[in-house]
């Protein structure tokens, strides 16, 4: 798990939703005092017992996961290694799955783990920006108390599309935007793709009044 200052985190993980379903603890403002894990996976036990039917059904996930050394965590493993290593809050989703059905089935893993785990863990929604449910699905994890998107994978599309109508909706709800990206230089790995920097700034150019935190971009200072 990566260490961030609490510091170092988008604005709307630290604002309650604007919304929030009727007594939901998830959605409470947290203490953020402490080392905060501003980038954590977590998985349901049944996507960890059956990894091998799950890695039939997505390129993106077979690409990350084929290779069994690739650890995937439960919400109980976090919460016992966030003990074991005195990390006070970590910031927890799935898996941007293409198929809708599989990011509802993480998405409401991880509004039960924050709500089971109030002030340790804060939740984002994986969904899937080109179907025409990504934005009902933020809205109904936004309302569950989960605090904004992420970590969302650019497919071959592009962020074109209905990416622009997630980013619409997540600034209308101050809420962030957290997309896969990686350095474009050194040695190549598993989830290590054309993520050309033209094309995330032109979409934050587009949508300046949204919260866009890129994971692992980095490599050059020029580019920044
Ligand atoms: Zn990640």
């Amino acid at each position: 798990m990566s260490t961030h200052p609490p510091a170092a985190l988008p604005a709307g993980l630290l604002q309650e939703p604007v919304q929030q379903a009727a007594g939901a603890s998830c959605g409470d403002a947290l203490p953020f005092t402490g080392i905060v894990d501003a980038h954590v996976h977590v998985f349901p036990p049944e996507i960890v017992c059956e990894r091998a039917a799950y890695l039939k059904r997505d390129a993106w996930f077979r690409n990350l996961y084929s290779d069994p050394r690739a650890r995937m965590a439960s919400a109980e493993d976090v919460i016992r290694e966030m003990d074991d290593c005195g990390v006070a809050t970590s910031v927890v989703f799935g898996f941007p799955f293409a198929d809708p059905g599989l990011c509802r089935l993480v998405n409401d893993y991880v509004i039960e783990a924050v709500r089971a785990h109030p002030g340790r863990l804060a939740g984002l929604a994986c969904v899937a920006p080109d179907s025409r449910e990504g934005v009902d699905e933020a809205e109904r994890c936004l309302d569950a108390g989960l605090r904004g998107c992420g970590e969302l994978v650019v497919r071959d599309g592009g962020l074109e599309g209905g990416w622009h109508d997630l980013a619409v909706f997540l600034a209308e709800r101050d809420a962030p935007l957290l997309l896969h990206a990686n350095e474009p230089v050194g040695h190549l790995y598993p989830g290590k793709g054309r993520f050309p920097v033209d094309m995330f700034a032109a979409f934050a150019s587009a949508h300046p009044d949204l919260t866009l935190v890129l994971a692992h971009m980095g490599g050059r200072p020029s580019l920044l």
